[in-house]
């Protein structure tokens, strides 16, 4: 690749074991730069055999990983720490040449994603059991944490990067090894961060990373039985295929999984606030975020000056491609995402959506779309029951609290909510009513490292950082002892 400062960080093979691998078949993927269509690099297509081989490693770098201490597993997270931010800058570049996002984003996601590898290197010295007071004499009881084994970490293209350390960090943390698999659309990412792991001194075998299309190398992970855990981020449709492939060997499961943000501003909200929220949380990644908000709900009273000003931001927004200076939306992953985001867009007009604000000029190519608000949405649109993923912002009209909060839970999805008001009562009402695992308030961001992320309903299973991240790769065992 050109114009890195370490071309070792760009691999165009699969980690198994600690050795750089091509698959058996000769079979590979092409990876394509969404800004030109051009190729970008060819990774291995690897099939069960690979994969298992993959699991092999892993299950054997487990037996002596899982008894390394709190301190060297720290280190060793501290060590992959530092050499991500360090390598921050190629990181990004890998990152935006295949997945499209702006080079600053690039640049945050890196920060974000090495902000998860610190956290759970500090983490790992609290993980401890407890003791509990036996109910006869002679005896005692004590309740370890242990590591789970063989993690299957399965990671989508919009963050390429922080979807790997958020799962990977608690896992090497817990003591757990892993095989981690990719986006096909974003390899280069993951293997660059792999190679960093090798670089940070963390054992071969602990980090595998598996490339290729999805089935045959999904079909292995779930169906075999050294795997204990799977981690999966993607969408709704293929974490409940990985869940049914899964029962078979009933493993543990964290699914992260789509959603269908409501963003609701009051007739109480600061305006110019609730913008910048939208703003954030619906065009960041082009609108190609889990939580990005999908459906804006507006107040009757303030609807049209809230419209106004929204599009005036939106018709200022600049797009092209993420290599160049001051672009804020990049080329979307796929002519699929362009499709589907046309598909949005000509629904709602057919049901009476009215496009506001002129619409940013686009480059020529086939992967941009231009962001548009739409007004006048309504819950018969397409854009009102699926995720759009892309930038799009239709805004909904509604009369009071109950009706928007109504509106807001209407959807099976529930990973995250926003919602503004400067009323106290409102803000508790609200926030209690909203059925999410993530909320907002007055703020359209709310990933971090320190708060539990994840979803209820058809959003998913288990919580990412935070103190809970680490729990779902930690076994409870407890261990009774008599005679005394
Ligand atoms: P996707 O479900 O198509 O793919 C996700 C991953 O699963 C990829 O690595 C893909 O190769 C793999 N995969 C696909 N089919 C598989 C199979 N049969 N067996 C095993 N693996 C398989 O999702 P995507 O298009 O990459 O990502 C977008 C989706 O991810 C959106 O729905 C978005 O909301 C969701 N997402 C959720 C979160 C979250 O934290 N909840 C975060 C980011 C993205």
């Amino acid at each position: 690749m050109k114009a890195l400062r370490d071309p070792g960080l760009f691999r165009q093979e699969a980690l198994i074991g600690g050795a750089w691998r091509t698959a058996a078949s000769g079979k590979t993927v092409t990876v394509t730069d969404p800004a030109t269509g051009e190729t970008l690099g060819i990774i291995p297509d690897l099939g069960r055999e690979e994969t298992r081989e993959a699991i092999d490693a892993a299950e054997g770098a487990f037996a002596d990983f899982r008894r390394t201490t709190h301190a060297e597993r720290a280190a060793l997270l501290e060590t992959w720490y530092d050499l991500i931010l360090e390598h921050q800058e190629d990181l990004a570049r890998i990152m935006t040449l295949e997945q499209g996002k702006p080079l600053a984003e690039a640049r945050g996601e890196i920060v974000y994603a090495a902000s998860f590898v610190k956290w759970f290197a500090e983490e790992v010295r609290r993980i401890g059991g407890t003791t509990i007071s036996a109910p006869q004499r002679d005896r005692r009881i004590i309740v370890l944490k242990e590591a789970v084994g063989v993690a299957a970490v399965i990671t989508p293209w919009n963050f390429p990067v922080a979807m790997i350390t958020r799962k990977v960090a608690p896992a090497i943390a817990a003591g757990c090894t892993t095989v981690i698999k990719p986006s096909e659309f974003t390899p280069h990412s993951a293997l660059a961060v792999g190679v960093l792991s090798e670089r940070a001194g963390i054992p071969a075998g602990v980090v595998n990373i598996v490339t290729g299309m999805p089935a045959e190398i999904g079909q292995e992970l779930t169906g075999n039985s050294a795997v204990r855990k799977i981690s999966f981020t993607g969408s709704t449709r293929v974490g409940a295929l990985l869940m049914r492939q899964a029962s078979d060997s009933i493993k543990r499961l964290s699914l992260e999984l789509g959603g269908n943000a409501p963003f609701i501003v009051f007739d109480d909200a600061d305006l110019d606030m609730a913008v910048e929220g939208v703003m954030a949380s619906k065009f960041r990644n082009g609108g190609q975020t889990c939580v990005c908000a999908n459906r804006i709900l507006v107040q009757e009273g303030i609807y049209d000056v809230f419209a106004e000003k929204l599009a005036v931001r939106v018709s200022a927004l600049k797009v092209g491609s993420g290599l160049e200076e001051g672009v804020q939306i990049g080329p979307m992953i796929s002519r699929a995402a362009i499709e589907k985001i046309e598909r949005h867009i000509d629904d709602a007009l057919a049901k009476g959506a009215r496009p506001i604000g002129a619409r940013p000029a686009v480059p020529l190519g086939s992967q941009y779309t231009a962001p548009v608000v739409l007004a006048d949405a309504n819950t018969d649109m397409l854009l009102a029951s699926e995720e759009t993923f892309g930038p799009v912002a239709p805004l909904f009209r509604f009369k009071n609290d109950e009706e928007a909060i109504a509106i807001a839970n209407a959807t099976p999805y529930g990973l995250a909510a926003y919602f503004y008001t400067e009323s106290l009562k409102r803000a508790w009402a609200v926030g209690e009513a909203l059925e999410f695992g993530m909320v907002g308030l007055n703020t359209g961001t709310i990933s971090t490292e320190v708060a539990p992320f994840g979803g209820v309903k058809q959003s998913g299973l288990g919580r990412e950082g935070g103190q809970a991240g680490i729990d779902e790769y930690l076994e409870t065992k407890s261990f009774h002892i008599g005679g005394l």
